[in-house]
């Protein structure tokens, strides 16, 4: 099977069933689990912050995140096309009633500082009180610039806000810029990382963020039916995919790269190969391109893809070289 659909369908590595086979549990509602702890302790420290909470997904990382950070009708600045505004299913508004106020992002994936300035409310009991702002990185795959997370800060500074990262990819934007991870996390109040793309963890995601604000996640996530028991079989998974599987990443970019320049040679598609940053490409099809046929044939082939114009590509550790050759020949052959 060749996935172009998601870095999401990376399965686990030995090194990760064999830890998540030997991890010593314990029940962690009651805080008793050992693999959690030394997780939870040793990401806050990674990452820079004061405390971290493992969730069952990047969906429920964002909420809690969102949820500590606001009351009931409060506001949170955000994109567009931000995950937390449009793939989540309106959580924020529905389980936290959390006005989400979104502004349209840049081509980059930054906001405008004068658009979101624009949007912040007034203190007039007429309005939701502004109090969050949320960035992506990366967002669609493009990496935001340190420069501009430092521009955000002072801007939340200013406006007395909070600001939060949703970091679902930010290991991809550290490994592109070279940087450590604290170098992007030192902006933020708050900050989540999928462990389940391209880290190749079976399940879970985290929650950054001072203390407090923790145990306040902490108590939401129970509400929401996320406190979870022996949970140090998925933790073990998760901290290989922090210690082992970064560099992985780097591969990952680089076959985004090749992909991108193979796809250029498919008549019918076309890639800009200055917007591949990172591993995902989007292709550009010509009108004579039945997309959904290909997809078709694709499957019957056991390569499996994603229809849309423009399409979209995800390179992960479970695709190789070899297989962009192999999927480039099917294409070749088909259009
Ligand atoms: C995938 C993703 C999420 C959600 O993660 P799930 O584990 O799928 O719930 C959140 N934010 C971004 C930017 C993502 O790409």
């Amino acid at each position: 099977m060749i996935d172009f659909r998601s870095d999401t369908v990376t399965r686990p590595t030995q090194a990760m069933r064999e830890a998540m086979a030997n991890a010593p549990v314990g029940d962690d509602v009651y805080g008793d689990d050992p693999t959690i702890n030394e997780l939870e302790t040793w990401a806050a420290e990674r990452h820079g912050f004061e405390a971290a909470l493992f969730t069952s997904s990047g969906t429920q990382a964002n909420l809690l995140g969102l949820m500590a950070h606001c009351e009931r009708g409060d506001e949170y600045l955000c994109g567009q096309q931000a995950h937390n505004y449009k793939y989540e299913a309106g959580g924020a508004a529905v389980l936290g009633s959390i006005q989400p106020q979104p502004i349209e992002n840049n081509p980059d994936g930054s906001l405008c500082f004068q658009k979101l300035e624009a949007a912040i409310k007034p203190d007039d009991f007429h309005f939701a009180r502004t109090k969050l702002l949320s960035l992506e990185n990366t967002i669609n795959g493009k990496i935001l610039p340190l420069s501009y997370l430092a521009q955000a800060r002072e801007f939340v500074n200013k406006h007395n806000l909070q600001l939060h990262l949703d970091g679902a990819r930010v290991y991809n934007a550290a490994v592109a810029l070279d940087v450590d991870i604290k170098e992007i996390a030192q902006h933020f109040d708050s900050m989540t990382i999928c462990l389940s793309k391209g880290l190749a963890a079976p399940v879970g995601s985290l929650l950054l963020g001072p203390k407090e604000y923790i145990q306040k996640a902490r108590r939401i996530r129970k509400m929401l039916g996320g406190g979870m028991r022996q949970a140090g079989i998925l933790g073990a998974a998760a901290k290989l995919a922090l210690t082992e599987q970064v560099p992985q990443l780097a591969i990952d970019h680089s076959n985004a790269k090749y992909l991108a320049e193979q796809l250029n040679t498919v008549t019918g598609f076309s890639v800009n190969i200055e917007h591949i940053q990172t591993n995902i490409v989007f292709a550009r099809l010509d009108s004579q391109i039945d997309i959904h046929d290909i997809v078709q044939k694709a499957n019957q082939q056991d390569i499996l893809l994603s229809a849309g114009n423009p399409i979209r590509f995800v390179t992960h550790k479970d695709v190789s070289k070899e297989d962009i050759d192999t999927f480039i020949a099917f294409l070749k052959n088909e259009v």
